[in-house]
């Protein structure tokens, strides 16, 4: 037997995810965005110098006064960049999320601010899940994010906050996704 129905697995192929950049790493499996398995993580303390993200007892979390604490402690490992910072730096991105029928982009809108705010709960169960890009014109915003899971999360909220509509592409199996959110009404002037 073997072959393409094999009962080992699915066949595989490029199928819909082919139009995505195919990345297969190790870390897939932070998909959705959970805590990361400690198993193969290394021991001691680390800060990240780019976000104040800190490493300790095997574990990313980002928590200001643990950054303060452990930045100035003799034992702590300063770091350019956590896995979070190197997927920005490598612009390895996995989620794009599009909202159409917005304003020109202004951090202090409220749909801007709902992503950032998005992007700091994530973080937190997830340090890797991260917001790379805000690119804007009036009546289009394209965001950039570390994984697929928060490109769908940001989605949701607008939804919730904002209403409008919602479409979700995300091939299974991959951590990739394509969303985009149409505001209920023109926001253009
Ligand atoms: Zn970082």
């Amino acid at each position: 037997m073997g072959g393409r129905f094999s009962t080992k697995g699915y066949a595989t192929g490029p199928g819909r995810a082919g139009r995505f950049k195919q990345v297969y790493r190790d870390d897939v499996q932070l998909y959705p965005d959970t805590p990361h398995d400690a198993g193969a993580a290394p021991a001691g303390v680390m800060v990240c110098a780019g976000c104040h993200a800190v490493y300790e007892r095997k574990h990313w979390h980002f928590n200001e006064a643990d950054f303060a604490r452990l930045h100035q402690a003799p034992e702590t490992l300063t770091i350019e960049r956590c896995p979070g910072c190197q997927r920005i730096a490598d612009r390895d991105f996995r989620g794009e999320l599009t909202l159409v029928g917005v304003p020109a982009l202004d951090p202090l809108d409220p749909r801007h601010q709902r992503l950032v705010a998005t992007e700091v709960q994530a973080r937190e169960t997830n340090p890797i899940a991260r917001l790379a890009e805000i690119n804007g014109s009036p009546g289009r915003w394209q965001v950039s994010t570390t994984t697929a899971a928060l490109a769908v999360r940001m989605g949701t909220e607008l939804q919730k906050a904002f209403g409008g509509q919602l479409t979700i592409d995300k091939p299974p199996r991959t951590d990739l996704a394509r969303v985009q959110w149409t505001a209920r009404e023109s926001h253009v002037r």
